[in-house]
């Protein structure tokens, strides 16, 4: 394995007992918080830091020097980084943008969610080596929290009530129209840093017609605290655990996340699984099989009763695997397998590769396999 770079893999021992989250001080208050975020410098929009969202933030981190930039986007010194990993996490760990999102776009999706909604943030504190998210603004990535978090949600009330009613039902959901409001970033992270994933959570409790969705890999206690009232799916994701451990960098361990599920149904949360991205390398239907079978031996009846997945399989990129191979080899050892592997050309012009036609319908097939015998209730709700 390559030098592990200070506080870079798995926060195994982020999360407190499970009882805490249940009441007193808030999880994002916590030193076991402040090991995935521990914000010594925002970087801010004038508008940003002056709105009411802006100073909430600011007061949290009131000894974090801030740094006044015309704009959010691509700030020098800051974004890209490609090639020093133990830069990134420490500016993903020390570093917090605020900016005002300036184009509330709804886009249509129809396979995760019906919608993907204008993000109340962009980039992440977690570090994980397929993400495709940093790719954009450069791999040391922080969070941008949006402050205009009014405005976003406005823009999402008004485009919920001009669809109306669900006229029928689709795999995305089969009565609400359901919007992912985290295209870009950790919902659960998010959460640490203000009250936008709470407001969103919020107001989509109060609109009959629509869900709200996101994924996320990190259990954060104090989402258990807000009252989704059944209008806000998480979903949970998931590979096997020496997968994760390799890949999924500075998130929950696999474990919690499953453990958590419980806990979040009580809570009034929809937990749907995003079973993703299946890494295909020597041993993986054992891994996955595995996998499954844990999730039937512990995970509730009713967790089971209302669960859904979606299967995606891995999409890899030639820039970042150039990037990883100069901190994390290891990990392309895996992400890497141009035998298995063909390139597609992306929309924005980036390099990706994914696995051949027939290795990914073959590979999909047995995944799909796997999960029906060791998993029966699990309803896959679309697998690419
Ligand atoms: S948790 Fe999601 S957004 Fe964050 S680094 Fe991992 S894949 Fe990217």
């Amino acid at each position: 394995m390559a030098p592990e770079p200070d506080g870079l893999f798995p926060l195994d021992d982020v999360l407190p007992p499970r009882k805490a989250a249940a009441g007193g001080a808030s999880f994002r208050d916590s030193p076991a918080a402040a090991r995935l975020l521990d914000v010594r410098t925002v970087y801010a929009e004038p508008a940003a830091a002056a709105s009411p969202r802006g100073r909430e933030i600011l007061a949290r981190f009131p000894a974090a020097e801030v740094v006044e930039v015309p704009s959010h986007w691509r700030i020098p010194g800051l974004h890209g980084n490609e090639g020093n990993a133990a830069r990134w996490v420490r500016v993903k760990t020390r570093t917090l943008v605020l900016g005002v999102k300036k184009t509330l776009t709804v886009r249509p999706n129809g396979r995760s969610a019906d919608w993907i909604a204008p993000g109340a943030s962009n980039g992440c504190a977690m570090a994980c080596a397929y993400c495709y998210v940093p790719r954009r603004k450069g791999y040391a990535n922080p969070v941008t929290t949006f402050t205009n978090i009014d405005r976003i949600v406005g823009r999402i009330a008004r485009h919920v009530a001009e669809q109306g009613r669900k006229p029928e039902p689709n795999q995305c959901d089969p009565l609400a129209w359901v919007y992912d409001v985290g295209e870009n970033g950790d919902c659960s992270v998010d959460a640490l840093i203000c009250d936008n994933t709470a407001d969103l959570v919020s107001a989509f409790g109060r609109w009959p017609t629509a869900k709200a969705s996101f994924a996320t890999k990190f259990v954060n206690p104090d989402l258990l605290r807000l009252d989704p009232r059944g209008r806000t799916r998480v979903r949970f994701s998931l590979m096997p655990p020496e997968d994760s451990r390799l890949l999924d960098v500075r998130t929950s361990p696999v474990a919690e996340r499953i453990a958590a599920a419980g806990d979040f149904l009580e809570a009034g949360y929809e937990v749907h699984f995003n079973l993703s991205p299946v890494v295909v390398r020597p041993g993986w239907q054992d891994a996955w099989g595995e996998l499954f079978r844990h999730l039937d031996d512990v995970l509730p009846a009713a967790v089971k009763a209302q669960a859904a997945a979606e299967v995606i399989m891995l999409t890899h990129n030639a820039g970042l695997h150039e990037v990883n191979l100069g901190w994390h080899p290891r990990a392309e050892e895996l992400l890497w397998r141009p035998a298995l592997q063909e390139p597609k050309r992306s929309q924005n012009g980036d390099l990706n590769v994914r696995y051949r036609a027939a290795e990914k319908a073959a590979s999909v097939r047995r995944l799909l396999a796997l999960a029906a015998e060791h998993a029966p209730w699990l309803r896959v709700r679309y697998a690419f």
